[in-house]
């Protein structure tokens, strides 16, 4: 169920129509910026105008507001047609996987159908074939790191790694699957979306006619000795996902939550598992990505003896001005004992090794990030 990267036909963005232009523009502009994802807003900032937003290093920036209304479904129907969508299917979610071979770009599509409020909305975001995740080349903290490589040799298991979308989360997971012997072992995941495909990784993604559930008890009947299931939503997949772990299968995955405590918290409240159950949470992480304040044009406080983000610099300004790139900072719980759970039940805190704030707080102290972030985990 790997989806296919279809090349589109070059063209489709022949430069004498002044509306190709602008999008092979727009691609080529992305391309060069080394953007993440690309986001087309019709009705946004108001009604009448559309937004082209470029998402680079996790924050979006304006590419172009295109205020004419009259033109604006022109535009939409030329970019449908760039990128081989179905126009009969305007009222249904799309999703497709294209190459823009000028560009040597590849982008996953997804369109979102109009609804009540808005018209529909298109999203690409970038597919990186080449650089395949390495948990060595993650910048993982040490005893994070240590921790994982553990869970990753145990025979059976289950690691939940947490944060809001854009905190890394598929990366860690994705370099966790790379970093096991797959010739050897059947490792398989189930994903919404696929981002990248990942070799000797059977990939299955969820559709509107595949669940979670039924996804879960596909990829179960195939023997895996690992299992990525993308995330977690609901109590159903939630459990299924647990009793996989508890007969014999590591187990990877996700969920949206804030903290460690707060995962534990949703896992008895939202997905109704008991304190047994969350003993049976080998690893559970929530993580962030920090922005590493460039060496070069980055501002000292005398008196702190800190950093703050500057103007932007040469080195720097071809991304986002003042910063040289992310670093992922982690809490974690690796083998709670009934101690733990015990003090979670009374304090509704899960200890960790080591809490974000403080994680934060390491990177500011190095002159790594911004001091002026400190307080962004409460
Ligand atoms: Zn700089």
């Amino acid at each position: 169920m790997k989806i296919k990267t279809v090349a589109m036909p070059e063209d489709r963005m022949n430069e004498s129509h002044y509306l190709s232009a602008y999008w092979k523009k727009m691609f080529r502009t992305a391309s060069e910026k080394s953007v993440s994802d690309i986001h087309i807003e019709p009705n946004e900032p108001e009604p009448g105008k559309m937004a082209v937003r470029f998402g680079i290093m996790n924050s979006l920036i304006i590419y172009d507001i295109i205020s004419d209304s009259d033109t604006i479904p022109s535009y939409l129907n030329r970019l449908e047609y760039i990128c081989g969508l179905d126009v009969t299917r305007k009222h249904v979610r799309q999703d497709r996987s294209i190459e823009l071979p000028s560009f040597k770009s590849r982008y996953r599509v997804s369109y979102g159908p109009p609804s009540s409020m808005d018209p529909e909305s298109i999203v690409f975001r970038v597919i990186e074939e080449k650089a395949l995740p390495d948990l060595d080349r993650c910048y993982l903290p040490g005893h994070f790191e240590q921790d994982l490589k553990e869970f990753l040799k145990m025979e059976q298991g289950f690691f939940i790694t947490t944060g809001p979308t854009g905190s890394g989360k598929s990366t860690t997971c994705q370099a966790a699957l790379m970093s096991i012997d797959r010739k050897t072992k059947k490792v398989i995941s189930l994903e919404d979306p696929v981002e990248r495909s990942l070799p000797w990784v059977r990939q299955y993604e969820i559709t509107p006619t595949f669940s979670w559930e039924e996804g879960i008890s596909t990829i179960l009947r195939q023997k895996p000795v690992v299992c990525l299931i993308g995330e977690i939503r609901d109590s159903k997949s939630g459990f299924a996902a647990l009793e996989a772990a508890n007969k014999g299968h590591l187990v990877i995955s996700t969920l949206h939550a804030n903290s460690v405590s707060d995962t534990y918290k949703q896992l008895i409240k939202k997905f109704k598992f008991d304190y047994l159950d969350i003993q049976s949470v080998s690893l559970c992480a929530a993580q962030r990505l920090v922005q590493i304040l460039c060496p070069h044009c980055r501002v000292k406080n005398m008196e702190r003896g800190q950093y703050r983000k500057g103007q932007g610099c040469d080195m720097c300004q071809h991304l986002v001005p003042g910063v040289s790139g992310l670093r992922p900072i982690f809490e974690h719980c690796f083998r709670p004992t009934e101690d733990d759970v015990e003090e979670f039940r009374q304090s509704g805190i899960f200890p960790v090794r080591s809490t974000l704030r403080q994680e934060l707080r390491k990177l500011i102290d190095q002159g790594l990030a911004d001091y002026t972030t400190e307080n962004m985990f409460g």
